[in-house]
């Protein structure tokens, strides 16, 4: 079976594969290319995935997960009505749902994928991302890099409207502005080559920081205390926050409103303001993007294309500011949401050496600078970092350097290891460490080869090797926890498994359910009546007991009320569309 390619986004995840000559990109049985990545548990313990879940969120947020792609590789523990999850498992049944999707689409068992994770990924985010997928029941073939992903689709497709030739003989700079993310990546295409030259990015800095600002701007000019609401007056504001920011993408103002003790609290939201209510957001994107230029050796008006990717880069304040930071305007390539998941699509057929995508070369770079601690050199009696692998290096790589004893007679030589950019380790990220024990010996005399192996995973391996002893130790850094052993997969594989799963046939009819439900309540007037409509329709397909229609009616209702949901975010709803269309279908 072929090898396919997921995007496993922190709001949506996708797939994609090379089929007929081309990147396709893979639906779920109902059509939707993107499935919400949020797992929930329902009353009656059922698992949930997708829009049934994103519907669960808002009904119940303390029973739901989402967002847990920031906290990869942590020991953070979601307890969802009772059952608790790694953000590894949640996302393992985030891939687990997409997997189900592709097979069902593509008509046979998928176990190979190649998965795309921010370029700001460490080891542990990176190791954990490996792991979801095999208590998926898939192996991961290779991690590559968003920002590389969305290049590589630039490089082979026509999206700015040049032949490919053309397009591939130019700086881009890939922003990559996801839900919680942000990648900055400078890449050089030239001929049939894609070269990532300079990666910058932050983990913790996406879209929903802008809804959480949103938020708690709306109550300060409202008289709340942010802190005095509950998760679920939270989660509500924080989703209002939402959609009206999405609907400043087609709109110029956006009056928000949140009823709280009887009153209507309401805030006016533009472009202009959300520029003034997260000056730190802005500022901490413009340092991402001078730092990832001057990395590449270029100068800002070296860059010939910025390309957006990611949801959050459709937000006008994003691409003005942008705009403005180039002196330039912004050529929007693509749609940004599918952008990541066609360049996976296309890497995945690259791996399988596919005939029809030619030769293209890919090289990627190590996203920051990995070292160890030595004795400092400063008068504060401080510990240093002895970079062993610069930022930006070309993967993968290798490097040895020797260290010796610092301390008469020491009896072991232990090697912290650490990724970061500061001088002083402490303030950089302790991503490991390893003890190899050494004869005694005054200081200075002994010694140790260090060797560090960072592949085109992005994973990173040290080798230890004393001189005199001959003594080895190596180890793949992970923290302690992660990393399980074979029966320990097994068995965490075989506990997900045997949770309770809805097949996708009810989690389809529970998400129609529930969003029908939302979206009668949201609404009046013209559009109750066209959600009355798609209720009434897919309830004459229930009542037909016909497999078919049922099949038929759900596909189409779940697609029109995800649309509409879509539009009234946007606030474009257009009667003229969908006036009369479900009542004339009612007989099917
Ligand atoms: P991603 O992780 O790439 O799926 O991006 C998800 C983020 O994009 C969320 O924070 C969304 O609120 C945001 N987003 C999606 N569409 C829009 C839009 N039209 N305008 C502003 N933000 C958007």
């Amino acid at each position: 079976m072929a090898m396919v390619g997921i995007d496993l986004g922190t709001t949506n995840s996708l797939a994609a594969i090379w089929k007929d000559g081309k990147v396709c990109l893979i639906p779920d049985e109902s059509g939707n290319y993107m499935i919400p990545s949020i797992v929930a548990v329902d009353m009656e313990g059922n698992i949930l995935t997708g829009y049934a879940a994103r519907e669960e969120e808002l009904l119940a947020p303390e029973r739901c997960a989402s967002n847990f792609k920031r906290f990869m590789g942590t020991e953070r523990c979601y307890d969802l009505a009772g059952q608790k999850f790694l953000p590894e498992e949640l996302s393992a049944l985030v891939l687990k749902r997409i997997k189900e999707a592709a097979e069902n689409f593509l008509g046979g068992e998928i176990t190979e994928a190649v998965i795309s994770v921010p370029a700001y990924f460490n080891n542990d985010q990176r190791y954990a991302t490996k792991l979801a997928a095999e208590l998926a029941g898939i192996r991961c073939e290779r991690i590559i890099n968003e920002p590389s992903a969305a290049a590589l689709t630039a490089r082979g497709e026509e999206i700015f409207g040049k032949s490919p030739k053309e397009a591939s003989e130019q700086y881009l700079l890939v922003f990559d502005f996801g839900g919680g993310t942000l990648d900055v990546s400078v890449v050089d295409c030239f001929e049939n080559i894609v070269e990532i030259t300079a990666i910058t990015g932050d983990n913790h800095l996406g879209g929903t920081d802008f809804d959480e600002a949103i938020a708690t701007a709306f109550c300060k000019e409202n008289n709340l205390d942010w802190q005095e609401l509950s998760e679920k007056e939270k989660t509500t504001l924080k989703f209002e926050s939402k959609l009206c920011k999405e609907a400043l993408s087609v709109q110029k103002e956006v009056k928000m409103f949140y009823p709280q003790d009887g009153r209507n609290l309401s805030m006016e939201l533009t472009v202009e303001k959300i520029f003034a209510l997260a000056p730190g957001l802005f500022r901490r994107m413009k340092n991402l993007v001078l730092r990832a230029v001057s990395d590449a050796g270029l100068q800002l008006t070296d860059i010939t294309q910025v390309l957006l990717a990611g949801g959050s880069s459709r937000m006008p304040a994003v691409q003005i500011f942008l705009s403005r930071l180039f002196g330039r305007e912004i050529c929007v390539g693509g749609d940004p949401d599918f952008l990541v998941a066609r360049g996976i699509g296309l890497y995945a057929a690259i791996k399988e050496r596919k005939e029809e995508v030619g030769d293209i070369l890919m090289t990627d770079v190590c996203p920051f600078s990995l070292g160890v601690q030595v004795q400092g050199d400063l008068a504060d009696g401080k510990s240093k970092m002895c970079m062993m692998i610069e930022r930006d290096n070309i993967l993968p790589c290798r490097v040895t350097k020797h260290f010796v004893t610092a301390s008469e007679f020491q009896e072991e030589i232990n090697i912290v290891i650490y990724q970061g950019e500061n001088y002083h380790p402490e303030q950089n990220l302790k991503i490991g460490e390893l003890y190899l024990p050494v004869p005694k010996a005054p200081a200075g005399k002994e010694g140790v080869f260090v060797t560090f192996t960072y592949n085109i995973n992005g994973i990173l391996e040290v080798f230890v090797e004393s001189d005199s002893t001959g003594e080895k130790k190596s180890a793949t850094l992970v923290s302690g926890l992660r990393q399980f052993s074979a029966e320990k997969l097994f068995e965490k594989r075989e506990w997900l498994l045997a949770q309770q799963h809805l097949l996708w046939e009810e989690e389809e009819r529970k998400a129609i359910l529930l969003m029908a439900k939302r979206l009668f309540a949201q609404t009046s007037g013209t559009r109750r009546e066209y959600v009355d409509q798609i209720i009434q329709y897919y309830n004459y397909a229930w009542k037909s007991k016909s497999p078919v229609q049922i099949r038929k009616a759900g596909r189409r209702v779940l697609q029109e009320l995800i649309a509409l949901d879509m539009q009234l975010r946007q606030s474009i709803f257009d009667e003229k569309i969908f006036g009369e269309k479900f009542r004339e279908e009612e007989e099917i």
